[in-house]
């Protein structure tokens, strides 16, 4: 089969890597650079941490870490084991994190609920929290070095990687005239019985080419780099209210949001939104939260968007357009899960994916 892989990010990456060891004929094309969109906006969070997790999710989380690991084993990319800390605000927030240790320690993860006495140890300050799910195996990549070697594994296994070309259109008029045939570019026709939607937040323009509705929203994730004095040492610390404080390797933090809320038809413009001055005049707040960031001064700033579905689970598979396959709306997750996705699609395309999975991830589910 003809595959034609649209989006060069962690994810379009993930698959060209897996796919390009099958019997397909494999490109994909990026528009811009790998890995430089989304995937260079992120945290770089190789998340353990949930809230509330299903056993679903669980098993696909482990499936993407498994995967990473051995992957990570054949390269020479390197990840920091940080830890997570999710700081409840309310006492119903505390529940559900208490809550959550339990099925995540069933599926291997490390997982205890503290109370927020215990939180001077990590370097935060307890006051206004009631306590904590700390998961201490979530680790830090650097997520564009990630999808770089994903596209050279892809190369390697006779895949083509092609950037600076945009797909412009995408053709319907294969098989009885509403199949797939392939795609136009700026740099010309390439035919094609599948294309395989991984544009990010993008999703959306590809989706319409075919004229496929699904529903995706984009929530706003502004970061900012802070410099304070040394560095700080201490896990990912994550509060109820959303705003995040991510440990670097230099002396200073990155603060972000962790919006991951569904809102029905809120679209951005992903190449013109900007961090707002609000959430730049408040991001040193965090000293209230970090102590060790007294003085600190924000050095940097950028802004990527999630592209989040109903439920928060990605939308994987086939749709109502023959040949025309997503891998999209990763909710916040698609560094830590661009393995298990790759999986997921491969097995779609080989009619090997279990019922469970077609079905929780389908584009056809809501
Ligand atoms: C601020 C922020 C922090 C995050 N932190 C984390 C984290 O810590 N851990 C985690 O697991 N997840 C995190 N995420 C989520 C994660 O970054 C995304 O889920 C992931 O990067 C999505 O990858 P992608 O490949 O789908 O999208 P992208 O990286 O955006 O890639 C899509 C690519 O498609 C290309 N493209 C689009 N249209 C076309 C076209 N017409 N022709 C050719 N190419 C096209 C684009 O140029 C782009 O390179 C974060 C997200 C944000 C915004």
């Amino acid at each position: 089969m003809d595959i034609v892989i649209v989006g060069g990010g962690i994810i379009g990456t993930a698959i060209a890597a897996r796919l390009g060891g099958t019997d397909h004929d494999v490109t994909l094309v990026e528009r811009s650079r790998i890995g430089e969109e989304t995937t260079a906006a992120s945290a770089g969070i190789l998340m353990e941490t949930a809230v509330d997790p299903t056993p679903f999710d669980l098993r696909f989380r482990e499936r993407a870490r498994e995967s990473y690991a051995e992957l990570f084993d054949r390269s020479s990319i390197e990840t920091t084991r940080v830890g997570t800390l999710y700081v409840a605000e309310t006492p119903a927030f505390a529940d559900r994190l208490e809550d959550s240790t339990e099925p995540l320690r069933a599926n291997g993860v490390e997982a205890s609920f503290l109370p927020a006495a215990e939180f001077e140890r990590f370097g935060v300050d307890p006051e206004g929290f009631v306590g904590g799910l700390y998961t201490p195996g979530d680790e830090l990549c650097e997520p564009t070095a990630v999808a770089q070697w994903f596209a050279e594994c892809a190369r390697a296994n006779g895949a083509t990687v092609r950037t600076g070309v945009t797909v412009t259109d995408i053709r319907t008029d294969g098989r009885d005239g509403i199949a797939v045939s392939g795609v136009e570019t700026d740099a010309g026709r390439l035919e094609a019985d599948c294309v395989i939607n991984a544009a990010g937040p993008w999703a959306t323009e590809l989706n319409e080419m075919v004229g496929v509705s699904l529903p995706l929203c984009h929530t706003l994730g502004p970061m900012a780099a802070l410099e304070a004095d040394d560095p700080i040492e201490g896990p990912v610390t994550i509060l109820e209210s959303h705003r995040y404080v991510r440990p670097t390797d230099g002396p200073g933090v990155w603060v972000g949001e962790y919006l991951t809320e569904y809102v029905d038809g809120q679209r951005y413009d992903p190449s013109a939104e900007t961090v707002s001055d609000e959430f730049l005049e408040t991001a040193s707040d965090v000293a209230e939260i970090v102590p060790a960031l007294e003085g600190a001064t924000v050095e940097d700033d950028w802004l990527g968007l999630r592209t989040v579905t109903p439920d928060g689970r990605p939308l994987v598979g086939e749709t109502t357009v023959d040949g025309f396959v997503v891998a999209c709306g990763l909710t916040g997750r698609g560094i830590t899960l661009a393995p298990a996705v790759a999986d997921a699609v491969a097995e779609t395309l080989a009619g090997t994916v279990d019922d469970e999975t077609r079905s929780r991830l389908s584009p056809e589910r809501f």
